[in-house]
C-alpha cells in the first residue's frame, strides 16, 4: 500500500480517488512514511495553485471575552479562569486605526473576530457599515469572524463587500462533545452553510493537539473538503494557562508538518494557514511549514502572542518565499518590530493600540 500512496494522492488531489482513512493515517503515522518525501509532494500542489508567495492575515479581536460558550480551548469562553483582557465592542475609529495599520504592515487580510455566540441584526448592520468604510480606505480583505449567524445576516455582510466569512469547525463531528458542550459541530456547520447559500468564501479552520485521533484529523480535513473551504487556518492548540484544556496532547514538529500536507492534500486549493501555535510546535521546523501552508498570521493569535514581525517576514524572505503585499518585502522588514517569541498573553496596549482612554 505504501509503495502506491504518492500516485494516489495526485489522484486524489486531480478528483479521480479517494483518499481512506487508512492513507490518511499513513501520512499522519510517523512510522511509515518520510515526511519530507510528504512534504516535497505537498509543495508540487501548493506551487501549482499559489506559487511561492504568502499571504499574512492580522487578527483583531473587536470584542474579547465575556463568552458565554464553553469551549475548552478558548481562553475567552464560560469555562476559562485565563487572565484575559475582557472588553465589548471596539469603537470605529479604533478598529478602522487598526485596519490601516495592518494594511501598512503588509496584511492582505484584516480579520475582525468576535466573542460571543452570535450578532443580533443591529450588530451586522453596524458591521456592514465598517466592512464598506474599510474596503473603500485600503485595498485590503475582510474577513469577519462573527459566530452563529443565518442566511439573511450572512446576505447583508456579503452586500456590504465582506470576502470571507470565518466560523471554524475546530474538530471532527465524533469529537465535538469533547470540547465543547454548549453548542454542536452541526450547529457550526449550519453557519457555514449559510455563508455558503449566499455565495460567501468561507474560512473555516481547525485546532489539532487537543486528544483527537487520526480518524479525527482526517474527519476534519475531509469535512473542509466536502464544504469547498477557500481558506483553512490549521491551529495547534496553545494551553493557555486557565482554559479547560490543560496541556496539548500529541504534537511533535514533524507531526504538524504531516498535519499540514494532510490539509494540502484532501484541499489542494484552499488557502491553509500554519496558524496559532506554529511557533511552540514546529519550532525549528517551522519554515518547512511553509512548503505545504501559504499563509500565516502577524502579530499573533486572539489571546496569545506569537512571533515578531521581523521574524516572520525573516522567516518567508529566508526561505525565498514572496509576500502578497502592495508593500515590498525589503520594506516591510525595515519597518518591523525587534524579534521577540514569547507566548505571554497579550495586553491591553497590543489588543487596543487605539484606544482613546475613557472610551
Ligand atoms: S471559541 Fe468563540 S464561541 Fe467558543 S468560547 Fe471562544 S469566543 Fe466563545
Amino acid at each position: 500500500m505504501l509503495k502506491n500512496i504518492y500516485s494516489k494522492i495526485f489522484e486524489v488531489v486531480e478528483g479521480c480517488a479517494a483518499l481512506s482513512v487508512d492513507d490518511a493515517r499513513a501520512i499522519l503515522d510517523l512510522d511509515q512514511l518520510d515526511t519530507f518525501e510528504l512534504l516535497a509532494v505537498a509543495y508540487k500542489f501548493r506551487k501549482q495553485h499559489f506559487g511561492k508567495s504568502v499571504t499574512l492575515h492580522i487578527l483583531n479581536n473587536v470584542q474579547n471575552g465575556l463568552c458565554p460558550e464553553d469551549c475548552r480551548y478558548c481562553a475567552q469562553s464560560a469555562s476559562s479562569s485565563a487572565p484575559i483582557e475582557e472588553y465589548p465592542m471596539k469603537s470605529d475609529d479604533e478598529i478602522l486605526a487598526e485596519a490601516a495599520q495592518a494594511y501598512a504592515a503588509g496584511a492582505g487580510r484584516y480579520c475582525m473576530v468576535f466573542s460571543g455566540t452570535g450578532p443580533s441584526d443591529e450588530r451586522i448592520e453596524h458591521l456592514t457599515r465598517l466592512i464598506r468604510e474599510i474596503k473603500r480606505r485600503h485595498t485590503i480583505e475582510v474577513c469577519v469572524s462573527p459566530g452563529v449567524i443565518n442566511a439573511v445576516q450572512a446576505r447583508q455582510l456579503k452586500d456590504a463587500g465582506l470576502d470571507r466569512l470565518n466560523h471554524n469547525l475546530n474538530t471532527s463531528e465524533q469529537y465535538y462533545r469533547y470540547i465543547c458542550t454548549s453548542h454542536t459541530h452541526a450547529d457550526r456547520l449550519r453557519t457555514l452553510e449559510a455563508a455558503h447559500s449566499v455565495g460567501l468564501a468561507v474560512c473555516s479552520g481547525v485546532i489539532v493537539g487537543m486528544g483527537e485521533t487520526f480518524e479525527d484529523v482526517y474527519g476534519m480535513a475531509k469535512s473542509l473538503r466536502d464544504l469547498g473551504a477557500e481558506s483553512i487556518p490549521v491551529n495547534f492548540l496553545i494551553p493557555i494557562p486557565g482554559i479547560a484544556l490543560k496541556e496539548a496532547k500529541g504534537l511533535t514538529p514533524e507531526y504538524c508538518l504531516r498535519i499540514l500536507c494532510l490539509f494540502r492534500f484532501l484541499n489542494p486549493k484552499a488557502e491553509i494557514r500554519m496558524a496559532a501555535g506554529r511557533e511552540m510546535h514546529l519550532r525549528e521546523l517551522e519554515p518547512f511549514g511553509l512548503l505545504a501552508a501559504n499563509s500565516l498570521f502577524l502579530q499573533g493569535y486572539l489571546n496569545a502572542q506569537g512571533s515578531s514581525n521581523a521574524k516572520t517576514i525573516q522567516m518567508i524572505k529566508d526561505m525565498g518565499f514572496s509576500i502578497k503585499s502592495d508593500v515590498p518585502i525589503d520594506k516591510l522588514l525595515e519597518q518591523a518590530d525587534a524579534p521577540c517569541t514569547s507566548h505571554a498573553l497579550k495586553g491591553i496596549k497590543e489588543l487596543r493600540p487605539y484606544k482613546i482612554s475613557g472610551v
